[in-house]
């Protein structure tokens, strides 16, 4: 395999660009792609027409606009690019119109009451920063979706908008220090991706994975995660065969996979690229979910993306690295070798810290799903509480630069900014505290909170606003000063002391933290998303994301409500298929099981009266016990469903799942599993933990 030659075969990049457009238009479109100029329909025809020569070139028969809307997977809607010919035959066309706008009878997506609001329709249009591909027979075109007011009803829209909002604010910043020669600033993002394989056969016979992508009953297996002893650990052939399958579709589709391991949980695995500006990784990273899905059925198996698909083992993330360079290549959160640098690092550093303390709520609530909810704040996954790890080493140059003393790390001195270089740290000592949600690595902050399952796009549109917003108002603050040095000084210092509260170096998953962070430092502890969704309408939150014309206020209430809508129907359908399996599949399961066994002790004694049978009674009694409790709680469980039906107002019926049908759902799962660990396995109707997590080889 050539992999160079394989790499974006698929794709309609620069380089197709620069060999298939003539000089004027590809010029035109890198201008239009930098922001620079708005797209004419004479260019737009130009690159329609290459792109389908292209495509049909590569065996495309169809086209479609690819977007993200608010269910947080893909959508795409085919259509073929042929055209009658007046001989009767067909000819394949596509046009400048067609790649800019399309309108797809996008009724049925989430809108969260927008569409209800201004118009039916909605449009999507081209989203020429990111490139066109090839997924099987089809040109996707990348898009944006909105309604006909320009309302955005999908997460690419805001995420571009916050793209622009930290690229005008960290210019003033740049500006400020003498800088004349950057036109751009850009956020780029390394997801890293986390991800079970179960085997395909076991998985149809589990319809909660079927229907849910989780487990909802399971015993513990006698071994779980605990000797450690699948981390890093040698990858099985049948899953080897599958990355290297994967790794292939991804960079056909240019996607830069770059690194595979097995991670801590028996069956997880991890893949993660090279980072690549916000936009483009995002809609890679959800091709990447959609490839990982699609090439495992090839293998006999299916890739799990959910967040916490077994109880008792860890569940899946995604690491968002993200890091903020100039297009003159500097990356403005690596530490400089000049006090210059020096002293613009720091202030890039502090903006971030103020961001993350001023809008935790916000970051939070960016990651905020059912599925998540399981993960963050157990033993295996940040907290759901927000702070930020920065080493040892930054952390007593902070210390030092707040309290005006002398910085005791490798050289003793006092550092005046602006005049002093920094004390040289190692990037080590910034790296590998796990239980840090938002920690510093170097020359990138890694957020550790999102969801395997979810887009990135909503963590980084809070993330980029929140950072535009800080790095505006210490612009406005520099831009008023006389004294620029001084005041920068001063400002480094002020912003320190004002949000040392959200820096934090140690052990996040210390109940003890807990308490501090909430109770002396006065962090937010949103503990579920119910708890967490709100904070999108809060005042100042609000303020901030309108303010940086990353939303508008109908969006905020329309993303609200399709959130919270979403984490119920999620639960609902848990719920759901809980009461189901329990009915249909368990107890008919168990009471077979026991009828089986108080007849053959009815047997025995038939053969001996005096034969005490107790192994078939006693476990006939407790298993009779355990399917009355199994049944109740399936009833229970049922009729608090039905009674969530009736329900009307969507915070309270967030509580309600949280409160009520959640717990519930608890109680039902906690008796099936004790049944299952005392009936004959060949009996029980599904296939067990054991077999999940240890069935591929
Ligand atoms: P690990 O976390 O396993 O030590 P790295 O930190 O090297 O690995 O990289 C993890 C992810 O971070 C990769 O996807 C990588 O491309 C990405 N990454 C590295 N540098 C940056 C950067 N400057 N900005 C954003 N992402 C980055
Ligand atoms: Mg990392």
């Amino acid at each position: 395999m050539n992999v160079p030659e394989l790499f974006a075969s698929m794709v309609f990049d620069d380089r197709v660009m620069k060999a298939r457009l003539s000089a004027d238009v590809y010029q035109s479109l890198h201008r239009t792609i930098q922001g620079e100029a708005a797209l004419d329909l004479r260019v737009a025809n130009a690159v329609a027409s290459a792109m389908k020569d292209w495509a049909v070139e590569k065996g495309a028969t169809h086209f479609t606009h690819w977007f993200q809307p608010m269910t947080g997977i893909t959508a795409e809607k085919h259509d073929s690019f042929i055209t009658p010919a007046p001989d009767g035959r067909v000819i394949m066309e596509f046009s400048g119109k067609e790649l800019i706008q399309g309108e797809p009878d996008a009724s049925s997506f989430p809108s969260g009451g927008l569409r209800a609001t201004f118009e039916a329709r909605g449009y999507t249009a081209w989203d020429p920063t990111s490139y066109a591909f090839i997924k099987g027979k089809t040109l996707c075109i990348p898009t944006a979706f909105c309604s006909y007011g320009g309302e955005a009803l999908d997460k690419k829209t805001p995420l571009l908008r916050s793209m622009e909002a930290i690229n005008r604010q960290a210019l003033r910043v740049l500006r400020l220090f003498g800088n004349t020669t950057v036109n751009r600033v850009t956020t780029s993002v390394g997801p890293e991706q986390e991800y079970f394989l179960v085997d395909e056969k076991l998985f149809h016979k589990r319809p909660d994975l079927l229907y849910t992508g989780r487990t909802l009953f399971g015993a513990k297996p006698p071994k779980g995660q605990e000797l450690d002893d699948h981390y890093f650990g040698t990858i099985k052939p049948r899953v080897q065969a599958y990355m290297e399958d994967l790794n292939q579709e991804l960079w056909k589709l240019g996607i830069l996979a770059k690194t595979e391991h097995n991670e801590v949980a028996p069956a997880q695995h991890e893949l993660a690229p090279i980072y690549s500006s916000t936009n483009i990784a995002t809609d890679h990273n959800q091709l990447t979910m959609e490839v990982m899905r699609k090439v495992a059925r090839r293998h006999g198996l299916v890739c799990l993306l959910h967040e916490k698909p077994f109880a008792g083992v860890n569940g899946s993330g995604k690491h968002n690295n993200w890091s903020l360079s100039t297009d003159t290549g500097v990356n403005l959160l690596s530490p400089g070798a000049t006090p210059h640098e020096n002293a613009q690092f720091l202030l890039f550093l502090v903006a971030v810290i103020k961001a993350v303390d001023e809008y935790q709520s916000l970051l939070r609530l960016s990651v905020a799903t059912a599925g998540n909810d399981h993960r963050l704040g157990a033993n295996e996954a940040p907290p759901a509480v927000i702070s930020i790890f920065l080493g040892d080493e930054l952390q007593a140059i902070l210390d030092s630069i707040e309290h005006d003393t002398e910085y005791e790390g490798t050289e003793k001195k006092r550092i005046k900014l602006g005049v002093d270089a920094l004390p040289r740290f190692t990037q080590d000592a910034t790296d590998r505290n796990r239980t840090s949600p938002f920690a510093f690595t170097g020359n990138k902050f890694e957020f550790r909170m999102v969801g395997s399952g979810d887009s990135i796009a909503c963590a980084n549109i809070m993330l980029n606003a929140a950072v535009a917003q800080s790095l505006s108002e210490l612009a406005d603050e520099l831009e008023a000063a006389e004294d620029f040095h001084e005041r920068l000084s001063s400002l480094i210092r002020e912003t320190i002391c004002a949000h040392k509260r959200i820096l934090f170096n140690g052990n996040g998953y210390d109940e003890d933290w807990i308490r501090e962070a909430t109770e002396e430092r006065g962090l937010l502890n949103l503990r579920t998303t119910p708890d967490a969704l709100p904070m999108l309408l809060d005042e100042k939150n609000k303020a901030m994301l309108m303010g940086q014309k990353v939303f508008r206020e109908a969006e905020l209430y329309s993303r609200y409500e399709i959130q919270l809508e979403n984490y119920c129907k999620s639960v609902r359908i848990e719920a759901l298929t809980m009461t189901l399996m329990a009915r249909r599949l368990i107890l008919p399961a168990l009471s077979s099981f026991t009828a089986q066994l108080s007849s053959a002790a009815a047997a025995k004694q038939a053969l001996d009266k005096a034969l005490a049978c107790g192994y078939e009674r006693k476990l006939t009694l407790e298993l009779s016990r355990l399917t009355d409790q199994i049944d109740e709680a399936a009833a229970a469980l049922a009729a608090l469903t039905e009674r969530f039906d009736t329900m009307e107002d969507i915070r309270a019926e967030g509580d309600f799942i949280r409160d009520e049908i959640l717990p519930a759902m608890e109680r039902l799962r906690s008796c099936c599993d004790e049944a299952e660990i005392r009936t004959d396995s060949k009996v029980w109707p599904l296939p067990s933990y054991g077999k999940l997590l240890y069935g591929v080889d």
